[in-house]
C-alpha cells in the first residue's frame, strides 16, 4: 500500500453536525428545524428536485405559508454560478434573509442548498468563491435531503458549480451541511439508470480514494465499508433494487464520501471534470463512460466495474471521441491537467511525468 502521509499537510475536516437515518425518518423534518425557524426573518427556504413536484414527497413538506419553495429542474444542466446568483437574489429581495435553506434532491440539488446557504451571506458573484477557502463568512443554516444516493455531495464539503470559466467548487468547512435526513425511502423511485450510475460514483470514490498515495487508515476504514456495501448492492446474490439495498447504498454513499474527503480522487475524476466542463456530460454518468477505460490504472476496480455492468445491463456509449475535435480534446485535458492533486494522488510523486497534457488527451481518445 503507498502511504506517504507523513509529508502531507493533515486534513482538518469538519463534518455534517447532525445526521438522522432510517426509513419514514422525512417524516421528523418540520420537529427537526423547529428551533432554527427563530433566526433571521424565520421563514425557510426549501429547494426541491422538481421531480417531486405534484408527487406524495411535497404533501410532506411540513412548510409554512410564509416559506419559498422553489422546485428546480436539474436536468438541463448542472447547477450554475449564475443560477445560484440570481436564487440568492431573488429570495433577498422577496424576503430578506431566510432561517435556513432545506434541501431536497439529488447531488444537484445539494450543491445548490450548500451554494445558496453560503451566498445568502456572501456578496457579489459566486464564481468569487470557487475554490478552497475563499468564502469569507459563514452562511445560514442548511439541511440536506439525498434522493438519490452515490455522490456523496450530502457529507462533502464542497458545492460544485459550473461557472463561465471553472467547474469547481464552493468549499471550505462551512459549505458542510448543519443537518442531514438519510431516508432510505426517498431513493426508491430513482430510475434505474441513474441508480447505477450514481451509486458506480461511490464506488469510483472508493477505488480512487483507496488506490492512491493519500489514502490513510481513516480513509481506508470508511472506503473499505462503503465497498463491502456497494458489493451488496451492485454484485453480491440478492443485488439489485430492494429496500435492504437502497438501506445499504444511503449509508455507502455517506462513507465513500468521507472515504474520499480524507484522502482523494483520481484519474476518472480528473478526466470526468474535463468532461463535464466541455461537453456538460453529467458527473456520475461522465465517470462511468471513463471507468470503463481505465483497466490499466484501476486494475481490480475495474474488472469488478465491467462485472455490476454486465449484471444489471447497462449499455455505455462507445467511441466517442470520434466525433470531438481536436480543440474540444485539448480543451477536455486542460481542464483535467489543471488537478494535480488528483494525478498526484493516483499516480505518485512523479505524476509530472506520467500525467502530462498529451497522456490526458489519449486518456480522452480511449472514450
Ligand atoms: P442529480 O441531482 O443530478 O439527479 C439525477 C436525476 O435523478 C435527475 O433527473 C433528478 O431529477 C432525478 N432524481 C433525483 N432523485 C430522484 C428520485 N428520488 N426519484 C426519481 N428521480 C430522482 O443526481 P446526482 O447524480 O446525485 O448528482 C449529480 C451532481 O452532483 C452533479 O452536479 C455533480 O457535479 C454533483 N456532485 C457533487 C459532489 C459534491 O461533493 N458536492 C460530488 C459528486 C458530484
Ligand atoms: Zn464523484
Amino acid at each position: 500500500m503507498l502511504n506517504c502521509s507523513k509529508n502531507m499537510q493533515h486534513k482538518n475536516f469538519k463534518n455534517i453536525d447532525k445526521v438522522t437515518y432510517g426509513r419514514g425518518s422525512f417524516a421528523q423534518l418540520a420537529e427537526t428545524v423547529e428551533s432554527v425557524r427563530k433566526e433571521n426573518n424565520k421563514y425557510f427556504v426549501y429547494v426541491v428536485d422538481n421531480y417531486f413536484k405534484g408527487k406524495p414527497l411535497s404533501t410532506k413538506l411540513q412548510n409554512k405559508p410564509e416559506d419559498l419553495i422553489y422546485y428546480i429542474d436539474v436536468d438541463p444542466h448542472e447547477p450554475k454560478t449564475e443560477q445560484i446568483d440570481s436564487l440568492r437574489d431573488e429570495i433577498l429581495s422577496k424576503q430578506g434573509l431566510p432561517s435556513g435553506v432545506i434541501g431536497i434532491g439529488g447531488g444537484s440539488i445539494m450543491d445548490i442548498a450548500k451554494a445558496l446557504s453560503l451566498m445568502l451571506t456572501n456578496e457579489g458573484s459566486s464564481t468569487l468563491y470557487q475554490g478552497l477557502n475563499l468564502v469569507k463568512k459563514p452562511g445560514i443554516y442548511h439541511l440536506g435531503v439525498p434522493t438519490i444516493s452515490g455522490t456523496g455531495a450530502e457529507v462533502s464539503m464542497t458545492a460544485v458549480l459550473t461557472g463561465p470559466e471553472k467547474k469547481l467548487g464552493l468549499k471550505c468547512d462551512w459549505t458542510v451541511f448543519n443537518q442531514v435526513i438519510l431516508d432510505p425511502e426517498l431513493i426508491a423511485s430513482v430510475p434505474t439508470d441513474w441508480w447505477f450510475y450514481t451509486g458506480m460514483d461511490t464506488y469510483i470514490h472508493c477505488i480512487e480514494s483507496e488506490t492512491g498515495i493519500r489514502n490513510n487508515a481513516f480513509s481506508l476504514a470508511y472506503g473499505e465499508q462503503s465497498l463491502k456495501l456497494c458489493r451488496e448492492v451492485f454484485l453480491g446474490e440478492n443485488a439489485g433494487r430492494t429496500p435492504e439495498n437502497d438501506d445499504k447504498l444511503m449509508v455507502a454513499s455517506l462513507m465513500g464520501g468521507l472515504s474520499l474527503t480524507y484522502s482523494e480522487v483520481g484519474a476518472c475524476h480528473a478526466i470526468s471534470y474535463g468532461l463535464s466542463m466541455v461537453l456538460g456530460t453529467r458527473h456520475c454518468y461522465a465517470n462511468c463512460i471513463i471507468f470503463q477505460h481505465l483497466g490499466d490504472i484501476y486494475l481490480k476496480g475495474h474488472s469488478e466495474f465491467m462485472q455490476m455492468i454486465e449484471k444489471h445491463n447497462i449499455v455505455l456509449p462507445q467511441n466517442l471521441s470520434k466525433d470531438w475535435t481536436e480543440e474540444q480534446i485539448t480543451a477536455m485535458a486542460q481542464v483535467s491537467y489543471n488537478l494535480p492533486f488528483m494525478w498526484n494522488h493516483a499516480f505518485g510523486d512523479n505524476y509530472k511525468e506520467i500525467a502530462t497534457l498529451d497522456y490526458i488527451k489519449n486518456l480522452f481518445r480511449r472514450l
